[in-house]
């Protein structure tokens, strides 16, 4: 009996399909992954999921697939660019990555090799381990821009001690510090945007904000090696800085931070060598363009490096025009970075 009615009802018309797609019988059929069974002609991905719950049913389920996509340990799904990625981590790290990001996951491998490096996330220079997940490209790319990003926020926070001394006019506070976390957690649903920074008065009336991005380039008037042509945002942040000035009250500034790697083989230490910052009202008199970045679905705003002051500036900005910013921008309001 080709097709084991004790084993497991199809019925007839199912049956009709597989075998003119093939499948003569129920060994036929199990022989298959579901891959295998969703190319044969006829069967499409309804039917598919109709013959996967009838064998579900009768306990029995199609051949493993040796070419499955892995399932991607930030976003819990299989994703077909999942792939072993490696990271140096201290072992806080890697337990932060796991219960924080991955769901509990556990690493997929860990070397037995101790190595005296700098951690990809918190970069310190400790005792780090070679570590690897399953991650899809995207995943992938978050995780190594976090390390980096946190490198960036205390750089910001060195640089305003820095600047202001050991009694400042103004009190920075980082507002949104960046975190690990899974990907199905960051819904932009009900999210309220709020710079990275807000700086207040003793008084705590907040008078600015710091929205910070950090890249690998610099701009001009400082950093290491040639400044970049354009400075590019993407529009969505845009719309998060006004949105963030709105609820602030206050004028938001973007702020850039030069961040390279620097080798300590094997591992890598991020190193900020740079800050910039810009006012709203310079951005938006700088706009160049707006257009589709390359290999990307969101348009992005184009603004000339010239909008962006060196930080070292920064302390005779706020002496000398932040009080007239603030009275603009509760006067007229947040100039728009773009128009499209
Ligand atoms: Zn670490
Ligand atoms: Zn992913």
């Amino acid at each position: 009996m080709l097709w084991g009615e004790e084993r497991v009802e199809l019925g007839p018309a199912l049956r009709k399909r597989l075998a003119r797609a093939g499948v003569p019988g129920i060994d036929a059929l199990l022989g298959l992954n579901e891959r295998e069974l969703g190319a044969l002609g006829g069967i499409g991905p309804t039917t598919v999921r109709e013959i996967l719950d009838r064998l579900a049913g009768a306990g029995l389920s199609l051949a493993p697939d040796p070419y499955a996509a892995y399932e991607c340990a930030r976003h819990s799904e299989p994703a077909r660019d999942a792939e072993l990625r490696s990271y140096f981590l201290c072992g806080e790290c890697r337990e932060a990555y796991s219960s924080r990001a991955f769901d509990g996951r556990p690493p997929a491998w860990v070397s037995g090799e101790r190595v005296e490096g700098y951690c990809g996330h918190c970069n310190a220079l400790t005792e780090v381990r070679l570590t690897q997940w399953f991650l899809c490209g995207t995943c992938d790319r978050v995780m190594r821009s976090v390390g980096r990003s946190l490198a960036s926020a205390r750089f910001v926070a060195e640089s305003w001690a820095a600047a202001f001394g050991e009694e400042p006019a103004l009190t920075l506070t980082e507002t949104d510090p960046v975190e690990l976390r899974p990907r199905a957690k960051r819904s932009d649903a009900g999210r309220v945007a709020s710079a990275d920074f807000v700086a207040s008065r003793p008084t705590g009336e907040p008078v600015l904000g710091l929205e910070l991005k950090s890249g690998r380039s610099a701009l001009p008037h400082g950093g290491i090696g040639a400044p970049m042509g354009m400075f590019q945002l993407d529009t969505t942040d845009c719309d998060d800085i006004a949105a963030s000035a709105a609820s602030l009250d206050a004028p938001v500034l973007l702020v850039h931070a030069q961040v390279i790697g620097r080798a300590h083989a094997p591992t890598e230490r991020y190193e900020a060598v740079g800050l910039w910052f810009a006012r709203p009202w310079d951005l938006a008199e700088h706009l160049s363009a707006i257009r589709q970045r390359p290999r990307e679905t969101r348009p992005a705003a184009y603004f000339r490096p010239l909008a962006f002051r060196p930080f070292r500036e920064f302390p005779e900005y706020v002496r000398t025009r932040l009080d007239g910013d603030l009275e603009r921008m509760r006067g007229t309001g947040f100039p728009p970075l773009y128009s499209s």
